[in-house]
C-alpha cells in the first residue's frame, strides 16, 4: 500500500495535486478540510464546533479530526492507499496517525511537500476566496493567521519525517503539470 502525506502551506495546491494523485495511483483521499467543509454544510455537532475556529484561522480539536480520520481508515478495508491532506497538522496528530494506522498493520511510506513562498499563497487564498465563499480566505489578516499557525504547529512535520528519512520537498510553483511531475518523481522514491 502506498500511503501518502502531502505537505504544504495554505495554499500551496494540495487539493489541486491531490486530485491527480489520487486518479494516477488509485488512492483514498483524505482531506480533513474538506471534511470539515462537509459536517459544517450539514450542520453537525462536529461542524457547528468547527466553524467559528475555521472562520477565524485556528485548528479544530484533534479529537474531532482523529475520529474523522479514523472512520475513514476503517470504512476503506482494502484501498491501494490513502493520500492525508491536512493532516496530520502538527507533531501529536502524527504521531496519532503512526499508531492508527499501525493497529491495521499499515504506516507512512512518505511525505511530499509542496513549497511556495509566502507572498505567492497569500496571493493565490485571496483569488480562492473571491472565487469560493470560504469563511477563510476571505481576509488577509484570517490568512495571514493561518500561515503563521502553519509556521509554529504544522511545519515541524517536515523534520518529524525527515527524521525517518521519509520526507521529500518539491517545488510547489510552476504549471500543474510541472508541479505533478515532480510530485510524482517524489512518490517514485518511496514505492
Ligand atoms: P488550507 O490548507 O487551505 O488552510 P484545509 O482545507 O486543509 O485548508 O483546512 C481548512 C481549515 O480546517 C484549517 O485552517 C483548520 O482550521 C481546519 N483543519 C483542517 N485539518 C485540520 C487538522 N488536521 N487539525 C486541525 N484543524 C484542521
Amino acid at each position: 500500500m502506498l500511503n501518502i502525506v502531502l505537505f504544504g502551506a495554505p495554499g500551496a495546491g494540495k487539493g489541486t495535486q491531490a486530485a491527480k494523485l489520487v486518479e494516477k495511483y488509485h488512492l483514498v483521499h483524505l482531506s480533513t478540510g474538506d471534511m470539515l467543509r462537509s459536517e459544517i454544510a450539514r450542520n453537525t455537532e462536529r461542524g457547528i464546533i468547527a466553524k467559528q475556529l475555521i472562520g477565524n484561522g485556528n485548528f479544530v480539536p484533534d479529537s474531532i479530526v482523529v475520529a474523522m480520520i479514523e472512520e475513514r481508515i476503517k470504512e476503506h478495508t482494502s484501498p491501494e492507499g490513502f493520500i492525508f491532506d491536512g493532516f496530520p497538522r502538527t507533531v501529536p496528530q502524527a504521531e496519532i496517525l503512526d499508531s492508527m494506522l499501525l493497529e491495521h498493520s499499515l504506516s507512512v511510506a512518505g511525505m511530499v511537500a509542496l513549497s511556495v513562498p509566502e507572498n505567492e499563497l497569500v496571493r493565490r487564498l485571496l483569488v480562492r476566496g473571491k472565487l469560493s465563499n470560504r469563511a477563510d480566505d476571505q481576509n488577509e489578516e484570517i490568512i495571514r493567521n493561518r500561515i503563521s499557525v502553519y509556521h509554529e504547529k504544522t511545519a515541524p512535520l517536515v523534520d518529524y519525517y525527515a527524521n525517518q528519512g521519509k520526507h521529500v520537498s518539491t517545488k510547489g510553483t510552476g504549471s500543474i503539470e510541472e508541479i505533478f511531475l515532480n510530485l510524482c518523481t517524489a512518490i517514485e522514491k518511496f514505492r
